[in-house]
C-alpha cells in the first residue's frame, strides 16, 4: 500500500514500540545503535562542520553506506526514490518514496544536521511539514514531531558517510586554485560536462531574460528603446559600459530614429548628449555639432551627461567611446528606424552584415572630435558585431520571445549563440587552459556563467562536475 505522505494519519504509521522508544528518550543523550561504526550511550557524535547542504546531496545522490538501513527505532528503511532537493520554502526534498518496516511512504524528506533543528526552525508548527515522510540527519539528539503530532522516522546518516565524501567535499571547498575543481577537472566526464554546458547557456538566458523583462516594463514594453539600451551598453565593451547605458538613458530611441537621415544631427545628438562636445573646437563640423546639440537640446529638454564618467585611458583607439558611437550612428542611420528587425534574421552571417557598419567620413581620420589622426577606417568589425549579437541581440530576443510566448525567437536566440565563435576573454582563456575550451559562443556562455554563479560561491553540490567528483569519490 501507498500512503500519500501530504496527509498521513495523525501519528503515522510508527508502531507503538516505536512511540515507547521516541518517549524513553532522556535530553541530552544521543541515539545509542548497535551498528558497527557508531557512538556508545550517551556519547555526542563528532561535529558535522559542514553545510546542510551537503547532508541534502549526500542523501539525494544516495552517497552513504546504505547496507541495513534502519531509521533510529530500528525499523528497517527502504529507499524507493530519494527525492529531489528543492530550493523554494517548504522541506528540502520532494517527491520522495521510502518504505519503512514494509509499509510504503510517498511524500517529503526533511534534512538536519542535528534532529532539534526541526524545532529550533519551528517547523513542529508548521502544517506545510505535514507531509514530511522522513526526517534525515547527521545526528538524532531527539525526536521530532509533526504539527499534527505525528511522529516522524528517522535515519541518521553520521556514522554512514565515508570519509572520503567529506574528503572530496574538503578539496572544493578549500582549494585556491581558479577555480576550486581545476586539479581535478581531468577526471570527469566530456559527454556530461557538455550537457551541463548546455543546460548552464540557458539558465543564463533565462537568468538576464528575467532582468530584461523588468527593464522593458520600465520602457512602457517598448522593445527598440529596449534593443537601444542593450547595443549601448554592449558597445562600451565593460569598460565603459555604465556609461554607455546611461546615454541610453539621455537619448530616446525615438528621437534618435526620428533624425537618422540627418547625419549632422544624429551625430549632434549622440555626442552632445554625451557631455563630450564641451571643448573649444578650431574645426568646422565640431562646431556645428555644437550648436545643434545646444538647440535639440533646448528643443527636447535634454540633459548631457558629465564627460566626466567616460574612460578614455589605456583604450585601443578603435575601441575609444567617440569612435564607438560614431559607429553607433552609423547603425542608427541604417536601421531604417527600428531595431527590432534585426531579430528577424535567421543567420548569424546575415545579422552580422547588418552591424557591420563605417561611420561617417569624418571619422576616417579622427578618433576624437577636433584632433585629426592619420587616416584609417574605422568599421564596426566582425568580432565587435559579434558581441554586440551575443550580449545585446539574443538575450534581447529570448526575453521578447519569453514575454510574447514566442518559442520560435527564444530558439533563434539560442540558435545564433550556437551559430557564434566563442569570445575571446581571460575567463574563457583559463578555461582552455583546464582543458574546457567553448566550441560556442554558446558554450563560452555557459562557462562564463558557471565560473560567476557556481564555481566562485562554490556552489559545487550544484554542478554537475561537482556532482561527478563528489560521486566518484569512493
Ligand atoms: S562549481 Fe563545478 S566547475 Fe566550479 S569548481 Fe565547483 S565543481 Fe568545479
Amino acid at each position: 500500500m501507498l500512503t500519500g505522505g501530504l496527509a498521513p494519519p495523525p501519528g503515522g504509521l510508527l508502531s507503538t514500540g516505536a512511540l515507547k522508544y521516541a518517549r524513553s528518550r532522556v535530553p541530552g543523550t544521543f541515539l545509542v545503535s548497535d551498528r558497527a561504526g557508531t557512538y556508545g550511550s550517551g556519547q555526542r557524535a563528532p561535529t558535522f562542520p559542514y553545510p546542510e547542504d551537503l547532508l541534502q546531496f549526500i542523501w539525494e545522490q544516495q552517497l552513504f553506506d546504505r547496507r541495513d538501513l534502519r531509521a533510529t527505532d530500528g525499523r528497517p528503511v527502504e529507499v524507493l526514490r530519494a527525492g529531489r532537493i528543492q530550493h523554494h520554502g517548504g522541506p528540502d526534498l520532494i517527491d520522495a518514496r521510502i518504505r519503512i518496516a514494509g509499509q510504503e511512504w510517498a511524500g517529503a524528506v526533511e534534512v538536519h544536521v542535528r534532529a532539534g533543528e526541526w524545532y529550533a526552525h519551528g517547523h513542529q508548527h508548521d502544517p506545510a511539514y505535514d507531509g514530511v515522510v522522513l526526517h534525515v540527519v547527521h545526528q538524532e539528539d531527539r525526536p521530532v514531531r509533526t504539527s499534527a503530532g505525528r511522529l516522524l522516522p528517522t535515519v541518521e546518516l553520521g556514522p554512514r558517510i565515508p570519509e572520503e565524501r567529506l574528503a572530496a567535499y574538503r578539496r572544493l571547498m578549500s582549494a585556491r586554485s581558479w577555480v576550486p575543481c581545476a586539479g581535478e577537472l581531468h577526471r570527469t566526464d566530456r559527454h556530461r560536462n557538455t550537457i551541463w554546458l548546455e543546460r548552464l547557456a540557458v539558465e543564463r538566458l533565462e537568468r538576464r531574460s528575467l532582468d530584461i523583462a523588468i527593464h522593458l516594463r520600465e520602457l512602457a514594453g517598448d522593445a527598440d528603446e529596449l534593443l537601444h539600451h542593450l547595443l549601448l551598453r554592449a558597445l562600451g565593451l565593460g569598460v565603459n559600459g555604465e556609461a554607455f547605458a546611461q546615454l541610453a538613458r539621455r537619448i530616446p530611441w525615438r528621437l534618435l530614429a526620428r533624425y537618422r537621415d540627418d547625419d549632422l544631427r544624429l551625430e549632434a545628438l549622440l555626442l552632445g548628449q554625451a557631455g563630450l562636445l564641451g571643448d573649444t573646437f578650431q574645426e568646422e563640423l565640431p562646431r556645428r555639432w555644437q550648436a545643434e546639440h545646444a538647440h535639440l537640446a533646448r528643443l527636447h529638454g535634454l540633459e548631457p551627461m558629465p564627460k566626466a564618467t567616460w574612460k578614455f585611458a589605456r583604450m585601443r583607439p578603435l575601441n575609444l567611446p567617440t569612435v564607438r558611437l560614431a559607429q553607433y550612428a552609423a547603425l542608427v542611420r541604417r536601421s531604417e528606424g527600428s531595431l527590432v528587425r534585426l531579430l528577424n534574421e535567421e543567420g548569424t552571417d546575415r545579422l552580422e552584415q547588418q552591424l557591420k557598419v563605417l561611420p561617417s567620413a569624418y571619422w576616417l581620420d579622427h578618433h576624437v572630435p577636433g584632433r585629426p589622426s592619420v587616416p584609417s577606417p574605422k568599421p564596426l568589425g566582425s568580432q565587435s558585431a559579434q558581441r554586440l549579437i551575443v550580449n545585446a541581440l539574443v538575450p534581447a530576443a529570448f526575453a521578447l520571445g519569453r514575454s510574447q510566448g514566442r518559442e520560435a525567437l527564444c530558439e533563434r536566440a539560442f540558435g545564433w549563440l550556437e551559430q557564434l565563435p566563442a569570445e575571446r576573454n581571460s575567463v574563457l582563456e583559463g578555461w582552455a587552459s583546464l582543458g574546457l575550451a567553448a566550441q560556442s559562443a554558446a558554450q563560452g556562455q555557459a562557462l562564463l556563467e558557471l565560473r560567476a554563479r557556481y564555481c566562485t560561491p562554490r556552489r559545487c553540490l550544484s554542478c554537475s562536475i561537482g556532482n561527478q567528483l563528489l560521486g566518484r569519490s569512493l
